[in-house]
Parts: structure tokens; C-alpha cells; sequence
């Protein structure tokens, strides 16, 4: 039976994903940082819906505690197949009031999460010829975004990461894509000067968390195993 890592998984995009994947049939390994019970809210949900699913607990920035959580979830015999790095925060203001604090949990949340947990994943893949590696970038990092230049510049560097090692795992049947979101309706959204947002998305409204977890559903499956190495924006037509 495969498994299927989903970081920040305790809510929003994440929590959706996890959902979708449990329903396409895999075991889905739920990270999530602080909010354990939001985490078993979306574990109980996967369950009571016929799915499989166990929680993991770790800090993506944290090397230490990431690989000892990913050692003890390689002991079992089933392979992780599928990793979706989604875990990411926003700590918005424009440059000339951004502290290097928030330039920092922004960029190590992403940048050195998606090291951390990617890293010691892919030679178990590469030795099952078969993997999906699916990122959560965003459309702030292929056009920018005023007050985001740490999000922005984490997210650009996660689609670098992306196209690198889809070229590095092309042979050995891994696939490795971006996935770029809009605007989505999450608690990362909340409190986001709506009326003026929604003049610039020609659909004219936020996307939900389930139309991106459908479109990283379909990455993640069989199905999908001639695209790779790609950014797929999901995001009203807003780019
Ligand atoms: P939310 O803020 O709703 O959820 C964030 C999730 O990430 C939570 O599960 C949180 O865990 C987890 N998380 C945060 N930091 C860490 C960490 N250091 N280690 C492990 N888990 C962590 O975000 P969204 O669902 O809105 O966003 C999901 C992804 O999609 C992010 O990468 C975001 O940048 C990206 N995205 C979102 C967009 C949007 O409009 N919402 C647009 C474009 C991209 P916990 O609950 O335990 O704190």
C-alpha cells in the first residue's frame, strides 16, 4: 500500500490534499506543525470516510527533527510514493519594514522545508523507479507581489528546486512539478483587502482549497507521469 506525505496538512490547502489523496487510495501521512488538533480533526474526517491515514508532528525547518521523524516513517515497508511540500507562511510587508526575522521563517519554511523533508525521500524513490513530488510555489513567486519579496523569493526558489531535480529524476519514473496558486480561501487569506483583490482575478472570486488539491490529486497519480519539471498555476486567470 503507498503512502503519501502531505506537509502542513492540519488545515487549508493542505488539509484538502490530504483528503484527496486519502480518497484516491493512499495512506496519508499528516505533518503538521503546531495545531494537533485541527490535524485530527482532518484525520478522523479521512477515516470516517473509509481512507487511512496516521499524523506526524514535525517542524519543517527543523533538519533535526525532520529526519528523525522521517527515519522512524521509512522503518515500515510501505513506500512513501508521493510527497507534497505544502507547509509555507506569509509574513507580508514591504521591504522597507521587513524584518529579517520574518525574511528568514519565510524563506526556511519553505526553502530549507522543502530540503529538509525532500531530501531523504528521494533515494528511497529513486530505488522504486517511482515517485511524485509535488510543491506548493505561488503565483507571487512567477510575477511578485508587492510587500511579498521573502514569499515571493521563496516561493521563485522552490520552482528553481522543482525544475532541477525533475531534470536530476526524469529516468527514474519520479515526477517533480510546482503547483502555483491565487488566491485561495484559507486562513493564510484572511483579513486580504477582498474588494480590491477580487477586481484583478478575472473569475472574480477566491479558489477553494479543493480545486487545488484536485489538480495536485491528478499530479500525483499514475496518470500523470509524463509531466514534470512544470509550474501549473491555478488561479482564476489572475496570470
Ligand atoms: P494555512 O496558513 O491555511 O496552513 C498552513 C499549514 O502549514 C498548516 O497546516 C501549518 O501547520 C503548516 N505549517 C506552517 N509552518 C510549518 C512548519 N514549519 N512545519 C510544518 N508545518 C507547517 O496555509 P494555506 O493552506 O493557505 O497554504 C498552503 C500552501 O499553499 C502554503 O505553502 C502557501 O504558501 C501556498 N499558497 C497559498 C495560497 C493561498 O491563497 N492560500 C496561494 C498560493 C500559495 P499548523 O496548523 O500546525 O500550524
Amino acid at each position: 500500500m503507498s503512502r503519501a506525505l502531505v506537509t502542513g496538512a492540519s488545515r487549508g490547502i493542505g488539509a484538502a490534499i490530504a483528503r484527496a489523496l486519502a480518497r484516491a487510495g493512499h495512506t496519508v501521512i499528516i505533518n503538521y506543525r503546531t495545531q494537533r488538533a485541527s490535524a485530527e480533526a482532518v484525520l478522523a474526517d479521512i477515516e470516517s470516510a473509509g481512507g487511512r491515514a496516521v499524523l506526524a508532528p514535525f517542524d519543517v525547518r527543523d533538519r533535526v527533527q525532520v529526519t528523525e521523524a522521517l527515519d522512524a516513517l521509512l522503518l515500515d515497508p510501505d513506500p512513501i510514493e508521493i510527497l507534497v511540500n505544502n507547509a509555507g507562511i506569509a509574513k507580508d510587508n514591504p521591504l522597507p519594514s521587513l524584518s529579517w526575522e520574518d525574511w528568514e521563517q519565510v524563506t526556511r519554511t519553505s526553502l530549507d522545508g522543502f530540503y529538509n523533508v525532500t531530501k531523504p525521500l528521494v533515494m528511497p524513490m529513486v530505488r522504486r523507479k517511482y515517485g511524485r513530488i509535488i510543491t506548493l510555489s505561488s503565483v507571487s513567486g512567477v510575477i511578485g507581489n508587492r510587500g511579498q519579496t521573502n514569499y515571493a523569493a521563496a516561493k521563485a526558489g522552490l520552482i528553481g528546486a522543482t525544475k532541477s531535480l525533475s531534470k536530476e529524476l526524469a529516468k527514474r519514473r519520479i515526477t517533480v512539478n510546482a503547483v502555483a496558486p491565487g488566491l485561495i480561501d484559507t486562513e493564510m487569506t484572511t483579513g486580504a483587502p477582498l474588494e480590491h483583490i477580487l477586481k484583478l482575478i478575472p473569475a472574480a472570486r477566491l479558489g477553494r482549497a479543493e480545486e487545488v488539491a484536485d489538480l495536485v490529486a491528478f499530479l500525483a497519480s499514475e496518470r500523470a507521469a509524463y509531466i514534470t519539471g512544470q509550474v501549473i498555476g491555478i488561479n482564476g486567470g489572475l496570470a
